[in-house]
């Protein structure tokens, strides 16, 4: 793998992860400073205990604000389980206690795998409040589970199955166990496959809500990682309205604004190249608008993985803009080569569309799959070359614009990065 991908991929997985690494590593500091003789003062001892309501909250308002009913039903989870423990804590016997927590910690994981798997719905459909009725089952399951009657529920979760790693309290329910183990096994998939901040906020605050529930945490501790699941997903929430701004929804690209925002900030030579996918209104109106779309799904994703260093943008409809900074536009050129080539050896399918002539019988599902290809023009040119032609990169964009031009009327499917 390139030097270049290598660190593209540990960038995307930092700006993926820091809104659960940064909570989490938090956590682990500010529990030794809150240890008995550590930094902390007396101030912040006592915003240990008021810190967490506050920032679940923050995150139900936020999530509430953000139309993310999802996060308003994790921040619920997490700071409902983390209230229920509280109940048992008082008078609990052992075996209450410990049915308490892994009857809690199983509805955290199946919660958070239900909540990171379902369509986002407005609060107050009716679908969105049903949702709320899943609480009230839990509580009285979980009330029927720890009731002291209920001896059999006890022993079943109490049965060693299996013996635990070194890092597991072995007090620990087994089935619990099996159950987190499988949410996070899922709730990491989902991340890595969507990609989404709220994807991976979720998978956050599960690890978060596990520290909370863990056997012989001290009130200190479950404080602390409250606060840290409600900081999760605050900055999930963060995360998300900076995609919302600087992401194009169809494609995933960075869009226009990131784009602007970018040339802005580089400094020294860079090249830039400007990109339009040919007889794209032929394309549209063969296929449907709904294979369109899927094309440009499929430009994009030949986009981000432009070799050479480059960095894709959707510059606007069936446009597209690749930054090289550092290189010159005879640097960047066997690289945008290559990617024309890719582009246009490969090839998708779409269902073909088009109405049919009469109307069928009964609603056709699927119209045939059809295999098509698709190629596109590109014009190139460069920031701060020796000519000094192109110090503005308003103007740079146009030479690369011009450019592109003459490589659509030179035939499409090519690039032009001279003259
Ligand atoms: P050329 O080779 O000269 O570029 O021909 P063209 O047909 O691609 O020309 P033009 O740039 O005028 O066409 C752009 C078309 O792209 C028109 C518009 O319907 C379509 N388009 C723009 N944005 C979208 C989109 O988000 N989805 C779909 N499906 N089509 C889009
Ligand atoms: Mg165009
Ligand atoms: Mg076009």
């Amino acid at each position: 793998m390139e030097e270049s991908q290598t660190s593209d991929t540990a960038r995307r997985l930092l700006t993926l992860s820091w809104p659960v690494l940064v909570p989490l590593l938090g956590a682990f500091v500010a529990l030794q400073a809150l240890s008995p003789g550590g930094a902390a003062s007396a101030t912040a001892r006592s915003a240990a205990t008021f810190l967490p309501p506050i920032l679940i909250a923050a995150a139900g308002l936020l999530a509430w604000r953000f139309n993310r009913s999802r996060v308003v039903y994790v921040a619920l989870t997490v700071g409902l389980s983390a209230e229920a423990l509280s109940l048992f804590l008082p008078g609990g016997t052992q075996v209450q206690m410990a049915t308490a927590r892994a009857g809690l910690s199983m509805i955290v994981s199946l919660n958070l795998v239900v909540f990171a798997l379902i369509q986002e719905r407005g609060l107050t459909t009716t679908l969105g409040l049903t949702r709320f009725s899943l609480f009230g089952f839990e509580a009285v399951g979980l009330w029927s589970l720890t009731d002291p009657q209920n001896a059999l529920m006890g022993r079943l979760l109490d049965t060693p199955l299996f013996a635990l790693p070194w890092f597991l309290h072995p007090s620990l329910a087994r089935p619990a166990v099996l159950v987190f183990l499988a949410a996070f096994l899922i709730l990491l998939w989902r991340a890595l496959t969507t990609r989404g901040a709220i994807e991976v906020g979720i998978l956050g605050a599960l690890l978060a809500a596990g520290l909370v529930l863990q056997p012989e945490a001290s009130n200190t501790e479950r404080q602390v990682y409250l606060a840290a699941a409600g900081l999760v997903l605050v900055l999930a929430l963060v995360e998300t309205s900076h995609s919302l701004a600087y992401r194009d929804e169809l494609t995933s690209l960075p869009g226009r604004r990131a784009l602007n925002e970018q040339l802005g900030q580089l400094s020294g030579r860079y090249a830039l190249a400007m990109l339009d996918i040919d007889h794209f209104k032929k394309f549209n109106d063969s296929y449907g608008h709904d294979a369109g779309d899927q094309c440009l799904r499929f430009v994009s994703a030949k986009l981000a993985a432009v070799p050479g260093g480059g960095r894709a943008y959707r510059y606007g409809g069936e446009e597209f803009t690749v930054l090289f900074p550092g290189k010159t536009v005879s640097e960047a050129a066997p690289f945008l080569e290559q990617l024309r080539e890719s582009i246009a050896d490969s090839k998708f399918t779409v269902r073909a569309q088009g109405r049919p002539k009469k109307k069928p019988d009964k609603p056709t599902k699927a119209g045939p799959m059809k295999s098509v290809g698709v190629t596109m023009s590109m014009g190139a040119a460069e920031f701060g070359d020796a000519s000094g032609a192109f110090d503005d990169p308003q103007l740079v964009m146009q030479a690369a614009d011009k450019r592109l031009y003459k490589s659509k009327r030179e035939g499409r499917n090519r690039l032009t990065f001279k003259g």
